[in-house]
Order: structure tokens, then C-alpha cells, then sequence
């Protein structure tokens, strides 16, 4: 039977049991140079009733200012869920340029 590698034991361990804001704190995100997501048309916006797109994000990332909607797309997640609830199809999205964008410690 072969000995165990030295120092394995700090690699089996579980990781942390942490609840979604512990986990979103440690999120990084590295800027990019220019916006990868944006809203097609705030009359559209003006619009919607609902705006689900307010609480579908877990980190915030749309807002309303005034009547408008606001995205503060260097905090995005990249889940792309604001696409999918949005009813009017109104939300811009792709990747951040490659080396950009967010980093999950925890996946
Ligand atoms: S759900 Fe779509 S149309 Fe409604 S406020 Fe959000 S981005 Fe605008």
C-alpha cells in the first residue's frame, strides 16, 4: 500500500459552509473597458410595470434613478437571468472582454 502524500489532508478538506451573502462577498470583479451589458431603450423601461430585473439580481445590479433603470454592470454576476425575466427583451447582454468580469472563490 503507498503512504499518503504529505500535505494532502489540506486539500480534502470540505469548504466552508457559507450562506449566498457570505459567498457574494468574497465575489471579485475586475472592470472592463467598457460596459458589457445596457438597457435598449429606458421608454420601454418606463413602461414595464413589474421590472422584475430589480429582483431577479443577487448582487444589485439594476436600480432605479428617477424613472429610469440604472445598471451598475462592473458588479455583475454574469448569470444572465436579467435577460431572461426582462418581458420586453430589453436588456443588452453579452460576456465582459476576455481577462474581465467576475471571479467565484467558492464556484
Ligand atoms: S424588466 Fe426589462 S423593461 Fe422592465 S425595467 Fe427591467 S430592463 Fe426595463
Amino acid at each position: 500500500m503507498s503512504e499518503p502524500i504529505p500535505g494532502i489532508e489540506n486539500y480534502l478538506k470540505p469548504l466552508p459552509r457559507l450562506n449566498l451573502s457570505d459567498k457574494l462577498f468574497k465575489v471579485g470583479f475586475k472592470r472592463g473597458p467598457e460596459a458589457h451589458m445596457k438597457i435598449i431603450s429606458q421608454d420601454v423601461c418606463h413602461k414595464c410595470v413589474d421590472k422584475p430585473c430589480l429582483y431577479v439580481c443577487p448582487f444589485n445590479v439594476f436600480n432605479l434613478e428617477e424613472k429610469d433603470t440604472i445598471i451598475n454592470w462592473d458588479s455583475c454576476g454574469e448569470m444572465g437571468g436579467c435577460r431572461v425575466v426582462c418581458p420586453f427583451q430589453n436588456i443588452f447582454w453579452t460576456y465582459p472582454a476576455g481577462g474581465h468580469g467576475v471571479s467565484y472563490k467558492y464556484g
